[in-house]
This record gives structure tokens, sequence and C-alpha cells, in this order.
């Protein structure tokens, strides 16, 4: 094996290195585990398929000579060695879960990308001063159990291991007796472990790449987020005997906030979005008069006092909205992320790698939630993005071109591989 860098470094700027057969094969095995009809995937945090996913993923990391643990929030670490045992780990990775009707990429690509980095650099008889590290984290979609980015929360002391287990789903079933049941509730404790550095690589799931005709989104942070779940309450009552003007209907309430959520998004331009992505009523009759409704809101923003801004406008729509139509109502906070702005050192080497390979790079923000939004606390990190077809992400049409996916996995791999060898600390 080979102890000098710089033949190393000299052959990292030779151009691309991995293979965009395997890397697409992988994620194509990867997409049978849940797969729907309609071309997407449907793997839910800790289920038997989330089960048969990870095993997969084990089994290819010990293929590729990996050591795995897992930690006590199902978290899975595959560690490729390096030639200092004493130095932090390197560490990529991103999710396996997928939302109910999710796609073959988002979250996937990263964990693949970061399995291929790997396999690249066995194939190449390199090694690196510090070791890799490609990681697994559990239920990072928060769709089966909230909130979301569970396993990196825990991982990061973000979120109490103990409360985090407690967490149920809509059947009643904790995060701990689930992880318990599939097999993955590891020995390892969550916190404490040392990151030298963190890369996530991930599709855009938005349209600027495709739309700008750009293979590599250099990310410079992340949208701040704050979701809420409300519940509207007023009275239900017969639709024909009562009149308009002594009706609580909690759905004229919960539209008012609808729309005054949709205008305030409006009202922060730019980087700024606000949705209601779900809403039940009660009790749901043609001829009854809503007396509850029960709804989400999810606020983003790059900047945290426009974020805080748009939290006290919706609070004040709602208040104005239930007092007009004599409705209580509870608003509880069920998420909250400050925005992020990712380490100088990560973000040059996503760039510079871009460089290198003459692929077309831009900066770019997220707006979504990613695993290395916690990352970011204990460690240097950076992301990168490459684009997907029409910028659709959690669906099951998400779709990404082959060659977009390995020129992301090549500026991963120079990205890996200088913070191991250099240090991006
Ligand atoms: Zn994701």
């Amino acid at each position: 094996m080979n102890t000098c860098i710089d033949p190393a470094q000299h052959l990292l700027g030779q151009g691309p290195l991995v293979s965009r057969e395997r890397l697409w094969q992988s994620l194509m095995d990867l997409a049978r585990l849940g797969a729907t009809t309609k071309g997407g995937v449907c793997r839910l945090a800790l289920t038997d398929l989330d089960r048969q996913a990870r095993d997969l993923f084990v089994h290819w990391c010990e293929q590729a000579g990996c050591k795995v643990t897992v930690d006590a929030i199902g978290n899975i670490f595959a560690r490729r060695p390096g030639r200092d045992p004493a130095l932090p780990p390197v560490m990529t990775g991103s999710h396996i879960d997928t939302q109910p009707t999710g796609g073959k990429f988002d979250g996937c690509y990263g964990v693949m990308a970061g399995l291929e980095v790997i396999r690249t650099l066995n194939d190449l008889d390199l090694s690196t001063e510090a070791p890799l590290e490609v990681v697994v984290w559990t239920n990072e979609e928060g769709s089966r159990f909230a909130p979301c980015m569970m396993g990196s929360g825990v991982f990061a002391g973000k979120f109490g291991l103990q409360e985090t287990l407690d967490k149920v789903d809509g059947q009643g079933l904790s995060v701990g007796a689930e992880l318990q049941r599939i097999g993955y509730a590891g020995s390892r404790v969550p916190t404490g472990h040392a990151v030298g550095a963190y890369f996530e690589a991930h599709i855009e799931q938005g349209p600027v790449l495709e739309d700008q005709r750009t293979t590599i989104g250099v990310v410079q942070g992340c949208l701040g987020q704050k979701w809420f779940d409300l519940v509207l309450t007023g009275i239900e009552a017969h639709a024909g005997p009562t009149p308009m003007h002594l009706r609580k209907d909690a759905l004229v309430g919960a539209a008012q906030v609808v729309t005054a959520v949709n205008r305030v998004a409006h009202a922060h331009q730019p980087h700024a979005c606000g949705t209601v992505g779900c809403l039940d009523l009660h009790p749901g009759s043609r001829n009854v008069i809503p007396g509850q409704v029960k709804m989400t809101i999810d606020l983003r923003h790059l900047h945290p006092d426009h974020l805080a801004a748009m939290v006290a406008e919706v609070r004040e729509a709602i208040e104005t909205s239930a007092a007009e139509h004599g409705l209580s109502f509870e608003l509880t906070p069920t998420a909250d992320f400050p925005p992020l702005y990712f380490a100088e050192q990560c973000v040059d080497a996503v760039r510079q790698g871009a460089r290198q390979l003459g692929l077309k790079h831009m900066d770019i923000v997220s707006g979504a939630g990613h695993d290395a939004i916690f990352l970011a606390g204990l460690g240097p990190t950076g992301m990168i993005f490459v684009p997907c077809e029409g910028g659709i992400s959690h669906n099951e049409i998400e779709n990404a071109a082959p060659q977009d996916l390995a020129d992301g996995c090549d500026v991963l791999l120079r990205a890996l591989f200088q913070a191991a060898n250099q240090g991006a600390r």
C-alpha cells in the first residue's frame, strides 16, 4: 500500500475514478426493497423493508472490508481503517428510509456514493491517514416517527436517547421496540464520537441545477425550519338548522390559516417557504359543520430573523382567525432547526473537486433538511448536490441521471480523500 500522499493526490487529479455502473447498480438493487408499481420506493423507517435494506448495506460494507458497528439509535457505521487509527474518522453518509411514496435516490444516493468511494479506494489500493466511515442515519424522513433526522439528532446530542426511543408511530409502536424487533438496537453509545469531517452527497430535490444545466451544487448551507402541529376546535353542528352567524366552523378558520401561511412565505422572499401539508377535519360528514381541524405548518428561511418574523405573523393570523370564528386553538412546535452555513474548507473542497473534474458547478442553498445539519455541530461539514429530474423528490417518479450521480460521487471521493489525508480540520 502506498503510504506517500503525493502520488495519490496526483492520481486523484487524473479524472473520473468511480464506477458509474457499479454505483447505479447498487442504487437499483437497494430500490428493489420496497419497490412500488409506479417505480418508486416505500421503505418507512424501522419496518421489515428497512431491516432488509440495512442488512444489504451491512453485507456490502463487510464485503468491502469495513468494520460495521451499530449504535443504540440504530445508526450504522461502516469503517475503513486509516493509517492512523487515533485520528477521528472522516465521515459520509445519509439515510435509506423513504417517504411512503418516495423515490430511489433521496438519501440512498448519499449512502451508496459513500460505499462507491470505499470500493473505488479499494480498487486503487489507496489508503488514507484518517479512517473513513460511511453512515446510515436512522429515520431521516420523519414520516413514520417524528421528528425527522432522528438518528443524526441523537448522535449529535440534539435529542435525548431515551426520549427518542420512546417516540411512537401512528399505531403506538415505539422507536425502541421497533429497533429491537428488526435487530438494529446496537450497543454503541450514540454520542461522543469524534468527527474529522463530514460530507453528504444528495440529489438536489429542487429544480435549480437542472434549470441552470449544472452538474454539481456546492451547498453553502440549509434553510432554517420551524414545524408546528395546529389544532383548531369549534363545534360540530347540523349543516341545515345552524345559521351562518352562529357557527363555530373549524375548517373555515383553518382555510384562513392556510392562506396566511402562503402569504407570509411570499412576503419574506428570497429563501422563504411556507407549507400546510396535512389537514384532517372532524367529523368529515357532508352535512356536519367541521368541529375540529388538525393541520401541520412548515416554515423555512435562510435568515433567523426572517424565520422568527414568519412564525410571529402566522401565529397572529391563527389568533385572528380563531377569534373571528369562535375557535380555540393549540399550536405545538414539532421541529426547530436554525439556518446553517457549512464550514468554508468543506465548501471549498467540494468546489475544488468539481473544478478538478471540469464539472459545471454553482453555489446553492438547501431548502430541505439533511443529516448534515446536525453533523455540522460536531465537525467541519459540507454537502454535494446533483440534479434530479424536474427537481422532483419525495415522489415515486423521482429520477436522476447515472452520469450526474457518478460525477457527484467523484467529487465526494476527492473531498473525502483530501480531508482524510490533510485534515479539513
Ligand atoms: Zn434525504
